[in-house]
């Protein structure tokens, strides 16, 4: 902690609260913490730092560049933590600004959201632009200030606020509130230095690693590759090298020219990684008919056998059998099952027929690992939550500061889940920041004198 009041520091820009970071949690506590502060009758000024030329690339980018703002329904099962958080300081959180607070909040900045049949919230318009400059202005409008590109290399804690130094300049300010997001589409501005902040402000920082990202097969040891462009619903699993579910998703699951995307694929992809980094024996699973056992599809293929002349890959197609499933991928996984797509249902032998609805409802598919950063849609671990005040998202190791959005250790899955994320820890952390100002002002500095 340096000895030097902020406030002596010549040349420096002077701020109540300096947000780090302006992406969706950093606008977001830009525009709780301006707009506390007037409520408050307060003047205190509000500076948001951005690295990027132009903030907010990952909300143009979001929902295939329509951004998909929130979910119709938000609970904490819909995200993921590490050790040292929990789903209840989760739930907390998004209590505090909700679904209904968030499509008030957009409506309100003359965004309208239209839910889709998914359950995802996107903007009437299906454009991205339309967020993007409904936040920019009512970051204006609740009296910030935002600066970009300016670059934060590193925070330092002083006797009566913060020191903020970059290429740019130094900001001195009362109040910080860390917003730099996680490691995910670098080119974004999000590198992961943030981390290294909170690491030199006594924050712990977990394992971190790519979430919502594809996953690449080992091409010559499956077919997945050779159906590039074929998507089906299916139920991925991640279970232990010694068999045990570990975890499953249902949903779209999409075969590229390098393995698998699609929704099913980037909500499991956390899963296999977290569970591979202590078992790297686990595996992924895919069962071509979901909700169906093993015994199912076996006593299915047996009832099947009884009609004379059924063809195998005509069964896979029959809506009854496998619903919509595509011929390619019909053929595909009988002959992964050993068997000739051609041949007539009842001359499988019970081993060729339990090796077959084997391979319906449990596949393994080799994954040799993710595509990284550069395509993860967000990333896994950050700062503990335990290390936080969930009301203020406050640091307990460092008074005055405050944490929000994805450099916390709290993943959502695919469907708006994120954004949500950021919307309601980024309003809690702006709110908290100008309630520390206020109670500061209310505590003498120096109770003896
Ligand atoms: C391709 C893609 C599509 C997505 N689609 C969706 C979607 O449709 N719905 C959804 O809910 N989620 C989606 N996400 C996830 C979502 O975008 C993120 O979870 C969310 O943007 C995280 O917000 P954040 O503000 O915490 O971090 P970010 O959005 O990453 O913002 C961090 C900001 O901090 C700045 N910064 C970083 N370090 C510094 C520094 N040292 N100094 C100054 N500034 C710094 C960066 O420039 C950046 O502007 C998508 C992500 C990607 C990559």
């Amino acid at each position: 902690m340096s000895s030097q009041p902020p406030n002596d520091r010549p040349g420096a820009l002077h701020a109540d609260v300096a947000v780090v970071g302006a992406g969706a949690a950093g606008m977001m506590a830009g525009i709780a913490a301006g707009r506390a502060a007037r409520a408050a009758g307060s003047d205190a000024r509000v500076v948001l730092l951005d690295s990027a030329r132009k903030p907010g690339a990952k909300i143009l980018v979001a929902g295939g560049g329509r951004c998909n703002v929130t979910h119709h329904a938000v609970t904490d099962h819909d995200y993921n933590v590490g050790p040292g958080s929990s789903l209840n300081t989760v739930r907390n959180i998004l209590r505090g600004f909700d679904v209904a607070r968030t499509v008030a909040f957009f409506a309100e900045l003359g965004v309208q959201l239209k839910r889709e049949e998914t359950g995802k919230l996107f903007p009437t318009t299906d454009d991205a632009h339309t967020v993007l400059d409904a936040l920019l202005r009512a970051v204006r409008e609740a009296g910030c200030e935002l600066r970009c590109p300016w670059r934060v290399e590193s925070v330092e804690r002083t006797e009566s606020g913060f020191v903020l130094r970059g290429p740019a300049g130094v900001v001195v300010a009362q109040r910080v509130i860390i917003a730099t997001g996680g490691k995910s589409l670098p080119r974004t501005g999000s590198d992961g230095h943030g981390w290294e902040m909170l690491g030199s402000l006594g924050h712990s920082v977990t394992r971190t690693f790519p979430a919502l990202v594809p996953l690449v097969v080992d091409k010559g040891a499956t077919f997945i590759t050779e159906l590039s462009g074929l998507s089906h619903v299916a139920e991925v699993v991640v279970c232990s090298s010694t068999g045990r579910k570990i975890a499953a998703c249902t949903g779209p699951l999409l075969c590229t020219h390098f393995g698998l995307s699609g929704p099913a694929a980037l909500d499991i992809s956390r899963h296999l990684a977290a569970a591979r980094f202590d078992d790297p024996g686990a595996t992924l699973l895919v069962s071509w008919l979901p909700g169906r056992s093993f015994e199912q599809a076996d006593a299915a293929l047996v009832a099947a056998s009884s009609r004379a002349g059924s063809v195998l890959r005509v069964l896979l197609e029959d809506a009854a059998f496998a619903p919509a499933m595509p011929e390619r991928l019909a053929r595909s996984v009988i002959e992964h099952a050993g068997t000739d797509p051609a041949a007539p249902v009842h001359t499988l032998t019970r081993e060729t027929r339990r090796a077959l609805a084997r391979a319906l409802t449990s596949m393994p598919v080799p994954v040799a690992g993710d595509r990284g950063y550069l395509f993860a849609e967000v990333t896994a671990g950050g700062v503990p939550l335990s290390e936080i005040r969930p009301a203020t998202m406050e640091s307990r190791p460092c008074p005055g500061l405050h944490i929000c959005g994805e450099a916390l250790d709290v993943d959502g899955r695919i469907g708006g889940f994120n954004f949500q994320w950021a919307w309601s820890s980024g309003w809690a952390a702006g709110r908290g920041a100008v309630q520390g100002l206020a109670e500061r002002e209310h505590t003498p500095r120096n109770p003896a004198g």
